[in-house]
């Protein structure tokens, strides 16, 4: 089939090219297993590998436009939706669509012309799929939480195990994507997704946040409305491949984000001018606007960041999956200044998305690596030391941490007979160990015992070493207590 198909290729092509683009704003981007695809833009449609039967309708001449496309596992399982020249919509299925889905199709097209048109059948990897009609709808092997979305907004009725049937209480779908993975997508007036964050994987977050970016400031409220078209590739063993489209915005060409495995991102996204003006990192950087990270790096070639800890718990609206949820007191990573006074920040469960300033509070906090990956630096280097022996100098231990811009503690910092880290440093530095109990904490302090500490000190400087190490078990002391007595005021992550 391979061999035949290869021969067809350029035939396809020139039968392609002669049909009718879509209008502004529609897309299909079909990916099956292997080098198959289906693309259909208002610029035209591309095609590789296609099934043979596809491969003759589109030789037939009597096609119109191609409206829809999407691929199963099988060679044999596909689903194609024309509009004819005659004026009539046709649907093509290959013959290894699933039996459900295949009489939830026979059962639509016998209702009415109208249903016809309107039915839509995305088929997924392993046998899994979604197909609707308006608002009527059918799933089989869909991520559980895309289908927590439909269900929410429908009456159901549970067919087998993993096999659902329903109807929308308002509005039709307009468009879904889901990957095997868990990420997924739904548009049903609104959107929404787990784009954000994970099981999404973390390339396919960062594109979306970027396409957010790039939207009308208005639509930061609700970027559904400016979102085109979604679509991930299902058969993608990463998950990985996807396209996204932003609806034409001021008579500009349309924006996108996409990237076809193993190649790289490919984008085009324009920030809007309203952004730039008042954007603190105000380079229209159009090239690389998915370049969303601005971490510097600081000492010890540990990596800086700004940090903001949450005033409330929630986000600004409640149903834009795109802002971050944020817990009142919790500390969050600011990984972009995106425009508008919103910020692009991470939080300690490693989710990604949007906060506004109002909703930070920036304390006394100076730029600082991780805690996560300060406290694996430290742990590595103090182990290593320890091994080796014979020490000489005390570790430099504001190489790891310098966060705290209190005044009193600053001076204290740089005294060279002192610690170079003051009790606050200390506690955000633990807070990148994994388990921050008490038992972790007594283990931690346990190192820096001035008897134990002694041993690894070269004689000449063991007095003043030992001084030093007796200082900072107290100060771990004092963590611990902050642990089991907490001081009012001090927020805790
Ligand atoms: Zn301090």
């Amino acid at each position: 089939m391979d061999l035949a198909t290869s021969g067809n290729t350029v035939n396809v092509s020139a039968a392609l090219a002669t049909l009718e683009p879509l209008g502004p704003d529609q897309y299909c981007i079909a990916f099956g297993p292997g080098a198959t695809r289906f693309f259909a833009t208002p610029n035209g449609y591309s095609a590789t590998k296609l099934p043979r039967k596809i491969e003759n309708d589109l030789l037939g001449g009597e096609i119109k436009k191609v409206l829809h496309a999407s691929f199963g596992s099988d060679a044999d399982s596909f689903f194609f939706t024309y509009e004819m020249k005659s004026g009539s919509v046709a649907h093509r299925a290959g013959k290894a669509i699933p039996a459900a889905l295949d009489s939830f199709v026979k059962h639509i097209s016998a209702i009415s012309e109208e249903h016809t048109s309107a039915l839509r059948v995305l088929l997924g990897a392993y046998g899994s799929y979604i197909a609707w009609a308006g608002a009527v709808w059918i799933s089989h092997g869909i991520p559980a939480q895309l289908y927590g979305a439909l269900r929410g907004s429908s009456f159901v009725t549970d067919k087998n195990y993993n096999e659902h049937e329903g109807k929308l209480r308002t509005g039709v779908i307009d468009n879904v994507a889901w990957h095997g993975n868990g990420s997924w997508f739904l548009q049903n007036g609104r959107s929404v997704h787990n784009l954000t964050h994970a099981p999404t994987p973390r390339i396919v977050q960062e594109a979306f946040l970027g396409l957010c970016k790039c939207m009308a400031s208005d639509d930061i409220v609700n970027p559904s409305s400016s979102i085109a078209y979604i679509a991930i590739n299902p058969h993608s063993a990463t998950g990985e491949t996807f396209a996204f489209f932003v609806k034409i915005w001021n008579g500009q060409a349309p924006e996108f984000v996409l990237r076809f495995e193993p190649e790289e991102i490919v984008s085009r996204l324009h920030l809007k001018e309203k952004e730039l003006s008042t954007s603190v990192n105000p380079k229209p950087n159009r090239q690389t606007s998915l370049d969303l990270t601005i971490p510097q790096k600081g000492v010890n070639g540990l990596q800086v960041f700004q940090w903001g800890v949450s005033r409330h718990t929630g986000r600004s609206h409640l149903t834009d999956s795109w802002e971050l949820e944020l817990k009142k007191g919790e500390r969050v990573k600011i990984l972009k200044h995106m425009g508008n006074d919103w910020f692009l920040a991470e939080n300690r469960r490693n989710q990604r998305g949007w906060v506004h300033k109002t909703l930070l509070d920036f304390q006394d906090f100076t730029p600082h690596a991780d805690p996560r990956e300060a406290y694996a630096r430290f742990s590595a280097d103090i182990d290593k030391l320890m091994k080796v022996g014979n020490i000489r100098s005390f570790p430099n231990l504001a190489n790891y941490m310098n966060s705290c811009a209190k005044a009193g503690c600053s001076t204290l910092k740089k005294d060279p007979q002192r610690l170079s880290i003051c009790v606050h440093d200390l506690h955000e530095l633990m807070r990148g160990v994994g388990v921050y109990t008490l038992d972790t904490l007594k283990a931690e302090r346990n190192k820096w015992h001035p008897d134990r500490f002694a041993r690894y000190c070269h004689p000449d400087h063991r007095d003043i070493l030992t001084e030093k190490a007796q200082a900072l078990f107290v100060l771990f002391g004092v963590i611990m207590d902050m642990l089991v007595n907490p001081p009012a005021p001090e927020p805790a992550a």
